[in-house]
């Protein structure tokens, strides 16, 4: 059968000794955990040269959020392992980085088509210190309703531990490519409330893993209370609300923390919405987190559809007041 690589059985021993040694490499840094974010997309180019602007945008995206708040960033493009290609790629990449760094506490792993809309807002890691895996989801809606969109595999966060290798090695065995993905995909269509008949999937596959063995639940945080991963359509229309209204830092419906592009597939051929309304939602979702970069900088979008921008205020000679003011990395020390 399938299996991701050699059996690790004592990460967490080898993993201490490591830190003990490379005192260096520390997998806290000025009280903080230690956070890699992990993303990527295919080794080709997109089927569409827009699909490739949109990827640009995304990891511009992304920087920013990590410059901001300290977290390392990693773009993958390669498959790692060829029988896992497609969104089960994410699986090896996540363990060869969580066994290639062990100064790293937290793997962060968000899709291509998320974004970051909340600039401000920071992971609440305290709440997750008992626990190694978290996840956008609702307890209901796996639980009672055994549905495929009860969990989100779009944006996740992984301890590095024994424990994350261990449900990695559980997860996996549904993905090699062909027959063994295809008759997967039967059982989780079978098993799974609204799913479609597909090939196995690794969403549907880690919450088919959950209801079977709910051991795995003990270390698991379903998080609901803001939007590890939002979905697109709900929020993409409501930004100019937002801005009247709240303030960044929310992270939940009222200034969303992430948005995803679910069904959108900009790099692909085909999705589920039409092309034309994924590219200006994206667009909207990019300005709409630019707008609270340029802040520091006295600049901000014309509007939420247009990459031109305009000064907020005029030049200054004093510009360090507005350091004080608008460099989110204050707000964000002041807070935590
Ligand atoms: N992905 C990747 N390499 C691939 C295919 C996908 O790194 O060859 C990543 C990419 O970040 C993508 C995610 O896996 O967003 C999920 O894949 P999926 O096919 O579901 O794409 P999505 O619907 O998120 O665009
Ligand atoms: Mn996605």
């Amino acid at each position: 059968t399938f299996t991701l690589g050699a059996k690790i059985s004592n990460w967490d021993e080898e993993r201490s000794l490591w830190l003990s040694r490379n005192q260096d490499f520390p997998n806290i840094v000025n009280g903080k955990a230690r956070i890699l974010l992990l993303t990527g997309s295919p080794p080709g180019p997109c089927d569409n040269a827009i699909g490739d602007h949109y990827l640009l945008k995304s990891i511009k995206n992304k920087i920013d959020y990590c410059r901001i708040h300290g977290i390392e960033i990693v773009y993958n493009m390669a498959h790692l392992d060829k029988e896992l290609s497609g969104y089960w790629a994410k699986l090896p990449l996540i363990r060869r980085l969580m066994l290639s760094h062990p100064e790293v506490e937290w793997i962060w792993w968000m899709d291509s088509d998320a974004l970051f809309t909340d600039m401000v807002f920071e992971l609440p890691l305290s709440k997750y210190k008992d626990h190694n895996m978290v996840i956008h989801g609702y307890p209901d809606l796996l639980f009672d309703q055994k549905s495929w969109i009860a969990l989100n595999t779009g944006s996740f966060l992984f301890r590095n531990c024994q424990w994350s290798l261990d449900l990695l090695d559980d997860w996996a065995p549904m993905g090699p490519k062909g027959p063994v993905r295809e008759e997967a995909g039967k059982i989780l269509t079978a098993n799974l409330k609204g799913r479609p008949a597909f090939e196995a999937d690794d969403q549907s596959a880690l919450i088919y893993l959950l209801i079977t063995k709910t051991e795995w639940m003990n270390k698991v945080y379903i998080e609901n209370s803001y939007f590890l991963h939002g979905y697109w359509a709900g929020l993409v229309d409501r930004y100019e609300e937002m801005m009247e209204k709240y303030h960044p830092g929310l992270g939940d419906e009222r200034w969303p923390f992430v948005t995803h592009f679910v069904g959108c597939k900009p790099c692909g051929s085909y999705g589920d919405y039409p092309v034309q309304r994924c590219l200006n939602s994206m667009e909207r979702a990019f300005n709409f987190a630019d707008n609270q970069v340029l802040k520091l900088y006295g600049f901000r979008h014309r509007g939420l559809l247009s990459p031109k921008i305009k000064r907020t205020r005029n030049e200054t000679v004093t510009p360090l007041e507005y350091v004080d003011r608008f460099d989110i990395r204050h707000s964000a020390q002041a807070t935590s």
